[in-house]
């Protein structure tokens, strides 16, 4: 039997399983005002690199004072990934925390001492199968990759989160405007965002918490997404007008990113040098 599904909010795919189990549906929302342009360190430095820790500079200040910070272990987060993001080394990290060993549980609280982070440390492998990039919210008012994660699990998603990137707004311990990295796009895996079209398999799945059908998209998760998306066009040579909603992707039928999302001026953001 197939079921169709027919979600006003969305996303991270919409999909049925044989006979007894569940359709399992998934996320989505989004829209604001934006000010300075992101920085684009791929401009100067072409396709040699493999990867990038920056963040936009409307959310991660290099000139900050450094602070004491508390981080809640996301999921498959390596203690290797975290002095990346924290600008810490991993024997600090151990020491303040009085780690035995540098493995990590989800949901462990860790003090980062003296750190202007988090900034997003952004693999960028070599791969030519990323021709899409599909924008999408999680419906959700509050969340992170860790309770979007265990939602999607839930949802039947065996390698959990569908999107390759999560951009917080504020909520549950993240940052508003973190870009927070999945498992998928880390192992460059196939996404779970979108099951039309081929986009689970072409198109890097990006997606803010919130569910902009309802509110808008803070200033700084749209700064953040302006910056990583150019920053993927510009590294995988993604043309803008494969820059698409969910609810643009052939035989979807769905409102993601929401009715609210400011599409045309992200789209005017990501086209401007
Ligand atoms: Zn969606």
């Amino acid at each position: 039997m197939r079921v169709v599904f027919k979600n006003p909010f969305c996303c991270a795919g919409i999909y049925w399983r044989p006979a007894g189990l569940l359709l399992l549906a998934a996320l989505s929302g989004c829209a604001t005002q934006p000010p300075a342009a992101p920085l684009h360190p791929l401009r100067s430095t072409p396709s040699a690199l493999s990867v990038v820790s920056a963040s936009p500079s409307s959310f991660y200040n290099p000139s900050a004072v450094p602070r004491d910070v508390t981080h809640v272990v996301g999921p498959y987060e390596t203690l290797w990934r975290l002095s990346k993001t924290y600008e810490v080394d991993m024997d600090t990290l151990m020491r303040v925390n009085h780690l035995n060993s540098p493995h990590l549980k989800e949901g462990q609280r860790l003090v980062i001492p003296s750190t202007r982070g988090p900034r997003a440390y952004i693999p960028l492998p070599n791969a030519t199968r990323w021709t899409y990039i599909v924008i999408h919210h999680t419906a959700t008012h509050d969340g992170n990759a860790s309770s979007i994660n265990k939602i999607h699990h839930q949802r039947g998603f065996w390698n959990g989160l569908g999107y390759h990137f999560l951009i917080d707004n504020g909520t549950d311990t993240k940052g508003e405007g973190q870009i927070e990295i999945g498992k998928r796009w880390v192992e460059q895996m196939d996404g779970a965002h979108c099951n039309a079209d081929d986009m689970n398999i072409r198109g890097i799945g990006i997606s803010l918490i919130g569910n902009f059908s309802e509110t808008n998209v803070t200033a700084k998760e749209l700064d953040s997404l302006v910056y990583l998306v150019k920053l993927l066009m510009e590294r995988y040579r993604i043309p803008y007008d494969h820059v698409i909603r969910h609810s643009d992707v052939k035989g979807k039928n769905t409102e993601c990113p929401g009715l609210r999302f400011p599409w045309a001026e992200f789209k005017r953001r990501i086209a401007s040098r």
